[in-house]
């Protein structure tokens, strides 16, 4: 029996991971959100977690009115969020939160041994050595969710020497643009941005891969997961997302995953690793699928993917500017005040304004992350 505690239980990963853990019959310790009060209300009526946060004062105070009758705990902001990574009797730390917000959680839990199963790859991308060295020192495990990390851990089990690896090569849909050239792109709508092909996910995950800064940041997360460097990681257009991802070895075998688009079915793994379970991820029929077609990516009209390579080469913080600036002008394209196009010219004016330092402290991780937002805001 494993329990959990959930971080960014109302989101899109959240709600799907208690369908997981519905299934598989797990206890759930903690439940947290931003501000959505009444489906964390639901989802502690229906799970009993010991301990329930809300990020947001406010939402905090109005959930521990609601909860009231049940003796569930109500905690706010990033206190109550450490908390519920670090409560004790919790096997695994599933965190789908979005954004900055999930690194110190992630570090609370690595810190106590535990396994997190990562949803959230800003943290991997901001502080991707700092993560996996507290991952070892402390005997944690970080197991990825997203679903292309997620394909290349399965397609790397049963390997015992990773020199064996040659290149990790990352599927991307190409997201509702492909074809499109950067002229095009300029005054695209929110809502076509939002519009994915394959996937249904969070809407700044959405714009991410509408621009592939989403491709972007997946090649840093799997460098620092995988400890790979930058040249052993490609990047391959795959339309149909049924491959998730392949692992090509040294003597020319290519190792790939295949699935439906469901995200429960690395939620679970993550959980479930190294065993597996039935569970409730749609199967994949064959015999019904779409030819399977591959192409380059096109970094000329997706200038995101060259600029996350640019910061991947720099190193240090280079990568947490990168995705705070990217944070930030995600949030003002969403919120209408700046064009799609905006976005990436926003971020590479934060990488140019703000210097990065190497091998950098939590402390600069931050500070890095916050002059961006900076940066790249009006
Ligand atoms: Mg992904």
């Amino acid at each position: 029996m494993k329990t959990i505690a959930l971080l960014g239980s109302t989101g899109s990963i959240g709600r799907q991971s208690l369908e997981v853990a519905e299934t598989l019959g797990l206890t759930v310790t903690a439940l947290t959100a931003n501000r959505s009060v009444e489906l964390l209300e639901a989802q502690c009526r229906k799970f009993r977690p010991r301990l329930a946060v809300c990020m947001d004062p406010a939402a905090a105070g109005e959930l521990k009115l609601r909860l009231a009758d049940t003796g569930i705990r109500v905690a706010g902001g990033m206190e109550g969020l450490l908390e519920a990574a670090a409560l004790d009797g919790t096997d695994v730390v599933l965190t789908a939160v979005m954004g900055m917000v999930g690194l110190r959680p992630t570090l609370a839990a690595l810190e106590l041994g535990r396994r997190v199963a990562l949803a959230n790859k800003e943290t991997l991308v901001c502080a991707g050595e700092l993560v996996m060295e507290t991952a070892r020192r402390c005997g944690g495990e970080v197991v990825p969710v997203d679903s292309e990390h997620s394909a290349i851990f399965q397609c790397l089990q049963g390997c015992r020497d990773r020199g064996e690896i040659r290149r990790l090569i990352l599927t991307a849909s190409g997201g509702p643009f492909f074809g499109k050239k950067r002229e095009e792109l300029e005054g695209v709508t929110v809502e076509q941005a939002l519009r994915h092909p394959n996937w249904s996910m969070g809407a700044k995950i959405t714009v991410d891969s509408a621009t592939m800064m989403n491709k972007g940041l997946e090649v840093i997360e799997a460098m620092r997961l995988y400890e790979m460097p930058l040249e052993k990681i490609s990047v391959v257009i795959h339309r149909e997302s049924i491959i998730h991802s392949l692992v090509e070895y040294c003597d020319n075998a290519i190792l790939a995953q295949l699935g439906s688009a469901d995200m429960r079915l690395p939620i679970q793994y993550a959980l479930t690793w190294p065993e597996r379970t039935c569970g409730p991820a749609a199967p994949l029929d064959l015999l019904n699928c779409p030819p399977l077609t591959f192409a380059p990516p096109d970094e000329e009209n997706f200038p995101c993917l060259a600029l996350a390579k640019a910061a991947a080469r720099t190193g240090g913080t280079a990568t947490a500017i990168l995705s705070g600036a990217n944070e930030a002008a995600v949030g003002d394209f969403l919120a209408g005040k700046i064009g799609f196009g905006e976005i990436v010219r926003r971020v590479a004016r934060a990488m140019d304004a703000v210097p990065a330092v190497q091998s950098p402290t939590l402390d600069e991780i931050l500070a890095a992350d916050a002059a961006a937002r900076r940066a790249a805001g009006g």
